[in-house]
């Protein structure tokens, strides 16, 4: 679906699917470059990072094989618990692998802070981060994204795979909730 087709439970449009596509390939130019001759590795968190994960892996030039992990999220909340627990673990060892983990969101940085940090325990040659968006002004620790789609404000957003109990992750643009569907 697309935003006009629920308006009534939009705020406002902040990232259209196709300004996210152009952005998308422009990271994926920079990401062939980067890992050329270099055992990658994509990392996804399930579910918000499906969206960005499949287009983004359709860029690239290079081959790059993908992995997936579940890690508890904000459940049906709309604030960040900060609490991480592994719900499904990779089924690739990192030993050795340039990681790309591929996320939907920054927004407090806690999960992908908690993150980095285990997967440096377990070997990888070297770990960055591709975000489509980020809340800058809502980070509560520094998280070195390397490869950002959007910066945006601290708004809660649904869509492009990021949901509100489960909904809207299949709305192709970015938005900001209304309130009324949540208060
Ligand atoms: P963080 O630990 O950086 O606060 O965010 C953890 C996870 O919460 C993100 O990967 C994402 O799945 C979810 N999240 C953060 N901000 C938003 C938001 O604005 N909307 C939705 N739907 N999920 C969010
Ligand atoms: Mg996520």
């Amino acid at each position: 679906m697309r935003a006009a087709d629920i308006e009534n439970d939009l705020d406002r449009v902040l990232v259209t699917e196709e300004q996210m596509h152009d952005r998308l390939a422009e990271l994926a130019k920079q990401v062939d470059a980067d890992y050329a001759g270099k055992d990658i590795l994509l990392v996804g968190v399930l579910k918000g990072a499906v969206m960005v994960m499949a287009d983004f892996v359709r860029h690239l030039q290079i081959d790059a094989p993908m992995d997936w992990m579940a890690v508890s999220s904000y459940g049906a909340s709309t604030k960040s618990s900060g609490v991480v627990q592994i719900r499904k673990d990779l089924d690739t060892p990192l030993e050795g692998k340039h990681v790309l983990v591929v996320e939907d969101i920054i927004d407090s940085g806690l999960t992908l802070n908690w993150l980095l940090e285990h997967f440096e325990t377990r070997g990888a040659a070297s770990i960055e981060v591709l975000a489509a968006l980020r809340k800058p002004d809502a980070m509560k620790v520094e998280i070195d994204a390397k490869y950002v789609g959007f910066d945006i404000p601290s708004d809660f957003v649904i869509g492009y795979g990021l949901d509100y109990a489960e909904r809207y992750r299949g709305l192709r643009d970015v938005a900001v909730l209304a309130p009324h569907v949540y208060s």
